[in-house]
């Protein structure tokens, strides 16, 4: 599948007002990475569940002092 197609339905994509792409969120801006994407996602819950897991993952590592 093309890219710009990829990113069409991608949950990880930046979109402006009018639901159009303008940037990848994680692929580029997190891992810093270009070309071919190994990160789509078309899960709705993926930002909240990311959201949980840094949460979570924070806590452990705040109690293990
Ligand atoms: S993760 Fe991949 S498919 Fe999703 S917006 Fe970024 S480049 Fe596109």
């Amino acid at each position: 599948m093309p890219a710009e197609q990829l990113c069409s339905s991608c949950v990880k994509a930046k979109r402006g007002k009018n639901g159009k792409v303008q940037e990848c969120l994680v692929l580029k801006n997190l891992l810093g990475k270009t070309g071919r994407c190994f990160a789509y996602s078309n899960d709705p819950d993926f930002w909240d569940n990311l959201r949980q897991q840094v949460e979570l993952y924070n806590t452990r590592k705040a109690s293990a002092g």
